[in-house]
């Protein structure tokens, strides 16, 4: 039987609020520059910039407030390097620290419009609710200003305990703050490789969230609304059941 339910934070329940022309202007204004239409375009994709940077840091990037506002801070910075070619890489980085310290801000994020709801019905069920996380400290008051907290039973962020996905201590620090074995667990989230993999890798049940509908076929049920979750819950019981 699933006895618990495990969530993503970062584009599962919660999503960043400003646009990105807000964005630049922010940038623009701390850097005290102009920066052109040509170069607002979208932020390059931050998994890829994370797991380039293996080598350097391991899985380290957000097992600390400190290397979570460095890797943030590195990633502003890489992000601006068209944008700002001619600042001194001091300032541009001064800038992305001051982007990192705007999105601590609870105001800067917003659940997804199913995210109550979904985790209300999961609790009407009786299910345990976590939330595991990459994310420095400030994640708390975070989902604690958009009222996630009140259905959760806990928060594990990377930065607090530690350990970030994908590895596994992360996953089973969180198995035993809800009380609850591995296979009676389910991880739902938004990256195949640290959510999937990592939760997979800890004997968790893994779904994939998929709200835009561009993930590639994957080896694990995909949802594309997190209302859609309890069904993946009781075709897991079924199968349980099931079993000789
Ligand atoms: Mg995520």
């Amino acid at each position: 039987m699933i006895r618990a339910i495990f969530y993503d934070a970062g584009h599962t329940l919660v999503r960043p609020r400003p646009e990105i022309a807000e964005v630049w202007d922010f940038l623009s204004h701390q850097l005290g520059i102009a920066i052109a239409d040509e170069h607002r375009g979208p932020f390059p994709d931050v998994a890829a910039f994370f797991y380039s940077r293996l080598g350097e840091d391991g899985l380290g990037s957000y097992s600390s407030d400190a290397r979570a506002r460095t890797f943030w801070t590195q990633y502003y910075a890489h992000s601006l390097r068209d944008a700002a070619r001619d600042l001194p890489r001091e300032e541009i980085e001064s800038a992305g620290g001051a982007l990192y310290d705007w999105y601590a801000d609870p105001a800067q994020w917003q659940p997804f419009p199913d995210v109550i709801e979904a985790l209300e019905n999961a609790r009407a069920r009786g299910l345990i609710q976590g939330v595991v996380s990459d994310w420095g400290s400030d994640l708390l008051p975070i989902l604690h200003a958009h009222e996630i907290t009140r259905l959760m039973d806990f928060v594990v962020a990377s930065a607090v305990m530690g350990s970030s996905k994908p590895h596994r201590d992360i996953f089973l620090h969180a198995l035993g703050r809800a009380g609850v074995r591995a296979e009676e667990t389910v991880y739902v989230g938004d990256s195949y490789l640290a959510d999937v993999l990592g939760s997979r890798a800890a004997g968790l049940h893994p779904v994939l969230i998929d709200r835009d509908r561009t993930a590639p076929k994957v080896d694990a049920p995909v949802i594309h609304a997190l209302t859609d979750l309890l069904t993946v819950v009781e075709a897991l019981d079924q199968s349980v059941a099931a079993e000789p």
